[in-house]
């Protein structure tokens, strides 16, 4: 742990005079050293626009930035380099598919998403079927915040052509099945798209195993920089949906009156990406892997229950989906408190959590609440600043109810 936390010198950081425990994971993660560092790399010896130049930083620049591509690749366990595009994040990811998909919906077609989206996965597909006149249908979830897959099934036999869903709820932690639910859509003929944002943090991710047709995640959620972030797509879906945005990167040969398009990846990547944010993706895949998806996943278990177990103990809180394959998240209320005055609190004592509707208002509605508090971990949290958001907690509880 203290190799870990030692890579992180913003945990050093004293807020409101006391050490920071910063618990806002899901909504970001803080970046390792080698990140930051390579961002500075890029920008003070690498400098140069890429896959136009023939001069030597502008090649160096555009194999910086191909080796993340190969490197994503790899990670996720997707078998060519074309499959994965870069985007802004997880929202322009969604908002890519969802707006070419529109070509292939009509009026009687259906999507189905979850009450438990994001609105990044939520209000892309309500869209484009209000404007395509299709269907929108919207899966519950249990009240421990998992899915019923027999009532899946049934909303499958209805026939969407698209079933979107999330990895792990921002606001549930529940881990999904995605393998599972992905071989139950494709069996009633659907296509499949999975909002990773907190899915790729926490679990090793084999798109090959989980056959879905789209992956989405953003590279700020594992420790990486802002404004990037990874579509991947099976290849025959990736042809066949028109690109999202026109502009130079993205053409093969332009025409006063017609325009053709660059092969895959480009195709969807109009403009100058996030290069130096590209290139610092590496070192943040670098960082997870060294820690290992099983440390992981046992070590933020092990805070999750350590969170439910204590805060549980205190009375009048209510904690959002205790499921199986509860991890990395907790969510809750106070009775009688405003969740935004326990997030105050909270601060007063350093320590960062979210308060909120978490962009998942629907949800909200569903839980029957305005917000609540939501402590998310990473790999850097320890068991001693879990302790500290249980006593704030219950000081928070002493105050305000
Ligand atoms: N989906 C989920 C489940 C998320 O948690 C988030 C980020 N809070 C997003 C989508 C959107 O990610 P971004 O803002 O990086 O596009």
């Amino acid at each position: 742990m203290h190799d870990i936390r030692r890579q992180f010198p913003l945990l050093d950081r004293k807020i409101n005079g006391n050490p920071l425990v910063y618990l806002d994971n899901a909504a970001t993660t803080q970046k390792p050293r080698a990140v930051t560092d390579a961002m500075l790399d890029y920008y003070r010896n690498i400098n140069s626009n890429i896959h136009r130049g023939v001069h030597h930083l502008s090649q160096l620049a555009t194999s910086a930035f191909e080796e993340s591509r190969q490197r994503v690749m790899k990670f996720m366990g997707a078998a060519q380099h074309e499959q994965i595009i870069f985007t802004r994040g997880t929202t322009e990811a969604v908002n890519l598919v969802a707006n070419g998909f529109r070509d292939f919906l009509k009026k009687g077609d259906r999507v189905l998403v979850t009450i438990a989206d994001h609105h990044s996965n939520f209000v892309p597909w309500q869209q484009a079927c209000l404007r395509s006149g299709a269907t929108f249908d919207i899966m519950p979830v249990e009240e421990d915040g998992t899915f019923d897959l027999e009532l899946f099934g049934r909303k499958l036999s209805q026939g969407p052509k698209m079933v979107a869903f999330p990895h792990i709820s921002n606001v549930l932690g529940i881990e999904n099945p995605v393998k599972e639910m992905t071989a139950m859509a494709h069996a009633c003929g659907a296509a499949v798209l999975v909002d990773g944002a907190q899915g790729i943090a926490h679990c090793p991710v084999d798109v090959a195993d989980l056959d879905c047709d789209f992956y989405c995640w953003s590279a700020h959620k594992i420790y990486g920089p802002t404004g990037i972030g990874v579509l991947y797509g099976k290849r025959e879906w990736l042809e066949k949906l028109p690109p999202y945005q026109f502009g130079g990167e993205m053409i093969e040969e332009v025409e006063l009156e017609r325009t053709t398009f660059a092969a895959l990846p480009f195709k969807f990547e109009a403009g100058t990406p996030a290069i130096a944010e590209g290139f610092a993706l590496k070192p943040a895949l670098d960082f997870v892997q060294g820690v290992g998806f099983d440390n992981l996943r046992e070590h933020e278990s092990e805070l999750t229950r350590m969170a439910l177990d204590g805060l549980g103990r205190i009375k009048g809180l209510r904690i959002y989906g205790k499921g199986e394959g509860h991890s990395g998240v907790v969510s809750f209320n106070l009775d009688g408190a405003y969740h935004y005055d326990v997030g105050v609190i909270l601060d007063q004592l350093g320590i960062a959590v979210r308060t909120g509707h978490h962009c998942a208002q629907p949800l909200m509605k569903h839980l029957g609440v305005q917000g609540c508090v939501r402590a998310s971990f990473a790999a850097y949290n320890t068991g001693e600043e879990v302790e500290r958001l249980v006593a704030g907690v219950k000081k928070a509880a002493e105050m305000l109810v």
